[in-house]
C-alpha cells in the first residue's frame, strides 16, 4: 500500500477530511485491514489509519513495541484525563520530522473489533497516545494541528525542506 503523505492537494484533502463510519464489516474492510497490517510493518509504524493509505474510513490498527494491540473500527474517544503529558510524535504521513505534542495521559475509547463486537478500552501512556493520534487521523486531523500556530509552521516548513532535499538527492542518483 502506498502511504498518503501531506504536501499534495489530493493527499492533504484525504488526510484532512473526517472519515466515513463503517456500516458493515464486509470482506472489503477485512481485506483493507489485512493490507494495513502489511503496510504498518513495511513502514515500521506503531499505528496506521485508513486515510493514510487512501481510504476515508474510520479504521485504524495499533501495534506497540512490535506487538499487535488491536483493530479499531468506528473508534471514538469517550473520556480523557485532565492530566496530560508531552511526547515526541512522528507520523508516517509526515515522514522525517518529530515534535512534542501535549495530550491527555489516560483515555477511554469505544470501538468495534473486526468481528463486529463493541468494546471499550482504557489506555494510558504510549498506548493512549497512539490511539489518540490514530483517532485524530479518522477525524481528519494530523498531529501538527495540535501544535501552536508557530510550532506547526516550523514543523511543516522543516518537513517541506526535507522533502525538497530528498527529491534533489533522487535526481542526482539518476
Ligand atoms: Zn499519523
Amino acid at each position: 500500500m502506498k502511504m498518503v503523505t501531506i504536501g499534495t492537494k489530493e493527499n492533504d484533502a484525504m488526510l484532512r477530511t473526517p472519515c466515513k463510519e463503517v456500516t458493515e464489516i464486509n470482506d472489503d474492510i477485512k481485506q483493507l485491514v489485512a493490507d494495513m497490517h502489511v503496510a504498518v510493518k513495511d513502514y515500521d509504524g506503531i499505528g496506521l489509519a485508513a486515510p493514510q493509505v487512501g481510504y476515508s474510513l474510520r479504521v485504524f490498527i495499533v501495534y506497540l513495541k512490535g506487538e499487535f494491540v488491536g483493530e479499531f473500527i468506528n473508534a471514538e474517544i469517550i473520556e480523557t484525563s485532565e492530566e496530560t503529558n508531552s511526547f515526541r510524535e512522528g507520523c508516517l504521513s509526515i515522514p522525517g520530522v518529530f515534535e512534542d505534542v501535549i495530550r491527555p495521559e489516560r483515555i477511554r475509547v469505544q470501538y468495534q473489533t473486526l468481528d463486529g463486537k463493541r468494546k471499550v478500552m482504557s489506555a494510558s501512556g504510549l498506548l493512549a497516545r497512539v490511539i489518540q493520534h490514530e483517532t485524530d487521523h479518522i477525524n481528519g486531523h494530523v498531529y501538527t494541528d495540535r501544535l501552536s500556530k508557530e510550532k506547526e509552521k516550523q514543523t511543516l516548513d522543516r518537513y517541506a525542506r526535507k522533502q525538497k532535499s530528498k527529491r534533489k538527492l533522487l535526481r542526482k542518483k539518476r
